[in-house]
């Protein structure tokens, strides 16, 4: 699943690429937003800006037109130069904006909606979004107070919350709890407020660190890394390395899916001893 890093740093690349730009041509599978565009042609539009809200993607165009978008699970945006071979089939695009020297190709995106500035003010998704953990402006004292109103949440669903702080994923969850020593089916309420500091500035420092390093790229699956490794192979910690020994103790990590949406958790069960 892209996390906030991932979606971050497509928007930093798109912004990159687009911003300022004309739009040549627009398309997409999606009748709803088609029908937009027949009555608000993106054709013409001066592209923004590009940024993230959470795990939403939103490109603004001048004249009070947004593209929002989100990836859920699958979906991912490329961007190509004019006629070269995209990477994935043309029946998986969903939505294309091209510039005179770009392309920007939305492949699986499951969710895209054109809006005005005012639906987008009171879009309910975007609204129930807690702070970004990569917003400049972060507040450190917001989110802790916000984790610590899900007190009888597990660690792990704590952090996975959008409504309580949003951009963090799987991947990230696993990581940072490892990174903080904490058990992931621990209670938020059981967390003294030192560990809890430490996992929210765990948590700002990771993905912040994680977009820094690679800003330039929008494959989400290209060199996501806690450890500080500098072995390709070693790059995590313990996502994905169910049954493998730990780095750090050599003890069996261990995996659990929970929840109806099967989320997937990683841990050490040494590292991260329960309390
Ligand atoms: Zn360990």
């Amino acid at each position: 699943m892209p996390e906030g890093d991932t979606i971050y740093r497509a928007a930093l690349a798109l912004h990159r690429a687009l911003a300022g730009r004309t739009v040549v041509r627009f398309e997409s599978v999606y009748p709803a937003v088609t029908r937009v565009a027949a009555d608000r042609p993106i054709e013409g539009r001066t592209i923004e800006s590009v940024s993230a809200r959470g795990k939403h993607l939103l490109i603004a165009f001048s004249g009070d037109v947004f593209l929002r978008t989100h990836m859920r699970m699958n979906g991912s945006w490329h961007l190509y130069r004019p006629g070269v071979r995209w990477q994935r089939p043309a029946a998986d695009m969903r939505v294309l904006i091209a510039t005179a020297d770009a392309v920007a190709v939305g492949f699986n995106v499951p969710v895209a909606e054109l809006l005005t500035s005012r639906q987008l003010a009171r879009h309910l998704e975007l609204r129930a979004l807690g702070p970004d953990w990569l917003a400049p402006a972060f507040d450190r004292e917001d989110i802790l107070r916000r984790l610590r109103a899900r007190a009888g949440d597990a660690a792990a669903d704590a952090l996975l919350n959008q409504r309580v702080a949003a951009g963090i994923g799987n991947v990230f969850k696993s990581e940072i709890l490892f990174l903080a020593g904490i058990h992931p089916f621990t209670a938020v309420s059981a967390l003294d407020a030192s560990q809890l500091e430490r996992v929210v500035d765990i948590a700002r420092e990771q993905l912040t660190a994680n977009v820094l390093t690679r800003a330039q790229t929008l494959n989400p699956f290209t060199g996501r890394r806690t450890t500080r490794s500098l072995d390709p192979n070693k790059k995590l910690w313990v996502y994905g390395r169910g049954g493998q020994p730990c780095r750090r103790c050599g003890a069996t990590i261990e995996v659990r899916k929970t929840g109806v949406d099967a989320r997937i958790t990683y841990w050490c069960p040494s590292c991260q001893p329960r309390r």
